[in-house]
């Protein structure tokens, strides 16, 4: 980290040399920032008081619980989601990762399409789950729609699910992880929980973010955080395991190209939080992804919760 400042200093040296001389020192100082990004924290154990590391005796393994928002992408070539699909089922850690994706059923361009329905039944024939997201033409916040409009996409999006999975969505994600009492009543009224997450990728799109060079700090800071709850027996286990639930955005570019060595991120950060993963680190049965979803959804809209990067403050 330390040569940085250097990087910076040696830069303005060159400046005036030449157009060239200017490339290069961008594109090095480009790669050492990138590499500042994936190494930042280094499987170096983080500090856990005695306490701590006593309650975690008693705890069950974890296993990481993939979920995906805003699919599928909308490219024709290059898609984001379908890149995604074959990391999952194709990666050096755990082949055949099965994933809960919340989906825009009718988003412009993409859900709306034949070829965007095409890309959600390859998740169902892939064995993936999918959620709720939207079904409207754009990422719309729930609250903010009127009551009709409300209803109208809860029914759409629910239709559609249905004729693509042949069964309704149990789990729902709110777009903008924002809800109140009576969106949060709408949704159960219709059968659907709502999962909200342990850890996030902060990798929507939507809020102009592509790229993270802290995605390792990032993830080993959150889950730090959920050690100290899973040590106070906040967390539930399903199955002799703890979900702990990730969450990116399959329509980012960035993400695809990095799925697999985000699986590996989440690995890492296990080992550096000192918490023991399940065999199978990474879900690999639909059935079992949902009954852990279903166990971490929220169960009344008044509890207290925890949204990623700044949404707390945002909400509040
Ligand atoms: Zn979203």
């Amino acid at each position: 980290m330390s040569s940085l400042p250097v990087s910076f200093m040696s830069m303005r040296k060159v400046i005036p040399s030449s157009q060239r001389h200017i490339k290069k020192v961008i594109s090095s100082l480009v790669v050492i920032l990138m590499t500042i990004g994936a190494t930042g924290c280094a499987i170096e154990p983080v500090a856990m008081s005695p306490q701590t590391a006593e309650r975690l005796k008693s705890q069950p393994p974890i296993r990481f619980l993939l979920t995906f928002d805003d699919g599928p992408a909308r490219p024709r070539t290059d898609n984001s989601t379908l890149s995604i699909l074959g990391t999952l089922a194709r990666n050096p850690l755990q082949p055949g990762v099965k994933a809960l994706f919340f989906v825009q059923t009718r988003s412009a361009d993409a859900g709306e399409t034949e070829f965007g329905r095409d890309i959600l039944r390859r998740e169902v024939d892939e064995g993936h789950l999918l959620g709720f997201h939207t079904a409207t033409p754009h990422h719309a916040n729930h609250r903010f729609l009127s009551p009709d409009a409300f209803e109208q996409t809860l029914n759409d999006g629910i239709a559609d699910i249905v004729s693509i999975q042949g069964s309704p969505p149990k789990l729902v994600r709110p777009p903008f992880w924002n809800y109140d009492k009576r969106t949060f009543a709408a949704y159960q009224l219709r059968g659907m929980h709502m999962l909200l997450t342990d850890l996030s990728a902060n990798d929507g799109k939507i809020y102009g973010i592509k790229g993270s060079l802290r995605r390792r700090s990032n993830m080993l800071h959150l889950l730090t955080a959920v050690r100290e709850r899973i040590a106070a027996g906040e967390l539930p286990a399903v199955d002799g395991s703890i979900p702990v639930v990730v969450s990116f955005h399959d329509i980012n570019s960035y993400t695809a190209d990095h799925m697999a060595e985000y699986l590996q991120i989440l690995m890492d950060c296990a080992q550096a939080v000192q918490l023991p993963t399940a065999v199978k680190p990474f879900y690999d049965d639909k059935a079992a992804l949902e009954r852990a979803a279903l166990a971490r959804s929220v169960r009344d809209s008044t509890q207290a919760v925890r949204l990623p990067g700044f949404w707390n403050w945002l909400w509040e």
